[in-house]
């Protein structure tokens, strides 16, 4: 027993306990070496008034085992709950995403026959990491946080998938046409990663024509990775074309542990009637075994699960008289497939895993430090909550605050300049941007912008936040308004 490997297991609620018990005897059949520790999560976690639906002590085991294979969970309605997934993501550093979206034609049904993309999702950064502000009457912000190191992490992690599962083409989505320095950077790490890959095509799309492109004619990807946000949504788009939301497993990766589930909820309406298909869970499940090394288990499991599928013997959520031959329930699902270990698919592709993604030391790397920048101050943003007048009146009575060195350059307000010049149609709402430059391209220091904030609250402005204004080796460091 000592040679078996540890994990953590959660049954979850809804269908949750019924899919995991299956997907338990399957893995048991398939032989591969297991010690399987328990916890509680999910509903009854959090209606015993623990607000993130995780006991403290169950960190312990995650800590341990490293390893964890998670059903879904009922959220309770109601404010005050954490989302238990965000939790686990964000305190174990669970930074990539990993969900394969294939396509099981003409098994089971689907505009996309040859579909067979994963998707890598970014899953700490981006407009996630859940920094709001109210800032004025009428403006909320959100901030979007791109690091270098987190860019270089979920890329090369891509880059290293790929690799490992005999993928061709790594490609990219962003939004770098517009959000030139965030998106901009993680599309110029992109650049730089892909170049330590010769043997792996690679290419950029901006993420809207991507995303088209990805629902109309999923066949032309392979791997994509891509920040948080467009990771979300684009996942689930591309999980619900290959016609299977039901049958997509996930990974959530990180340098320590790794967690893995089923995408879809508990589905508390089918529970408790050995109704469910466990199938999402069993391929997450899949991706564990491989990402601890048990391959030709992984492989095992996988080929019988396939194989099942291609035997028409179908749970009730893609069940289809066309195709399918026998309807069962999840228990008969799981004993379909148990006596179908061993044996491979006829006409779908078989799986065929060489080595453990997760235990790669290169996957999930950040690139080693680089020589520092020349980091210099050159000016400053003030942000005003003001709706007093026009964008003219503001720019004439606040360059009576110039001084010290310090200019009023412009004006914009969503990021629109509206002075000086400016358009007269220009919609403005309260939310100013007011940038002061040092006077004949100085450096500022930072006492000098603290003393323009002072005169400008004491001229009776509402100054609600200030962005310095940065050059890194002389390269400008922060974007300029539409039509500055
Ligand atoms: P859901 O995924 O549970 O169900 C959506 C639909 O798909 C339902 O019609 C359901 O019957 C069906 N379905 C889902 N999984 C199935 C399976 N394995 N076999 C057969 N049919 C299946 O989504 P929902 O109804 O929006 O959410 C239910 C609960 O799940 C909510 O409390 C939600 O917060 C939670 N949830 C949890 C997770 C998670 O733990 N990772 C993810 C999503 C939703």
């Amino acid at each position: 027993m000592s040679k078996n490997i540890p994990i953590t297991v959660a049954n979850g609620d809804g269908i949750g306990p019924e899919i995991m018990d299956a997907t338990l005897r399957i893995l048991e059949a398939s032989g591969a070496p297991l010690n399987i520790e328990r916890i509680d999560i999910g509903e009854k976690v959090y209606l015993a008034g623990n607000s993130s639906g995780i006991e403290p002590s169950s960190w312990e085991s995650l800590r341990r085992t490293k390893v964890f294979l998670k059903a879904p969970i009922t959220t309770p309605q109601g404010g005050g709950y954490k989302s238990l997934n965000v939790t686990v993501r964000k305190v174990l550093g669970l930074y990539a995403n990993v969900r394969p979206c294939v396509s099981y034609h003409p098994f089971v049904e689907t505009k996309h026959a040859k579909m067979d993309v994963v998707i890598v999702r970014e899953n700490e950064e981006d407009l996630y990491a859940g920094i709001e502000y109210r800032q004025t009457a009428d403006v909320m912000q959100c901030l979007k946080l791109i690091s270098r190191p987190g860019s270089e992490k979920i890329i090369r992690y891509a880059f290293e998938y790929a690799r490992i599962n005999n993928r061709k083409k790594v490609t990219c989505f962003t939004k770098d046409n517009i959000m030139k320095l965030t998106d901009g950077l993680f599309h110029k790490i992109f650049d730089e990663i892909a170049k330590e890959y010769p043997d792996i095509e690679n290419e950029h799309w901006i993420v809207d024509i991507g995303a088209a492109k990805l629902a109309d004619t999923p066949e032309a990807f392979d791997v994509v990775v891509m920040p948080n946000l467009y990771g979300d949504i684009l996942s689930d788009v591309a999980a619900q074309i290959a016609g299977s939301v039901g049958l997509a497993g996930s990974a959530n990766i990180g340098e320590n542990v790794a967690m893995f589930e089923a995408i879809h909820g508990s589905a508390p309406r089918r529970a408790g009637q050995n109704l469910a298909n466990p199938s999402g869970l069993l391929l997450g499940a899949v991706m564990m075994l491989v990402h601890i090394g048990l391959t030709e288990q992984a492989e095992r499991v996988h080929n019988a699960w396939l194989r099942t599928v291609e035997d028409g013997i179908h749970t009730y959520d893609i069940y289809d008289e066309s195709v399918s031959k026998q309807k069962v329930g999840t228990k008969e699902f799981a004993d379909a497939v148990i006596e179908r270990m061993g044996q491979v698919p006829q006409l779908l592709k078989a799986a065929k895993y060489q080595q453990a993604s997760g235990g790669n030391p290169e996957a999930g790397k950040a690139t080693a430090a680089r020589t520092p920048e020349k980091k210099e101050l050159v000016g400053v943003d003030v942000y005003l909550d003001w709706s007093a007048g026009s964008a003219k009146e503001l720019g004439e009575a606040l360059s009576k605050v110039n001084d010290d060195g310090l200019k009023l350059t412009m004006i914009s307000n969503r990021g629109v300049a509206v002075w000086p010049g400016g358009h007269s149609e220009t919609f403005c709402s309260d939310h100013w941007r007011c940038r002061f430059m040092a006077d004949g391209g100085a450096t500022v220091l930072a006492t000098q912008t603290i003393s323009l904030l002072g005169r400008i609250v004491t001229a009776g402005y509402d100054a609600i936040k200030t962005e310095n204004l940065y050059t890194f080796d002389g390269q400008v460091g922060f974007t300029l308004s539409q039509g500055e």
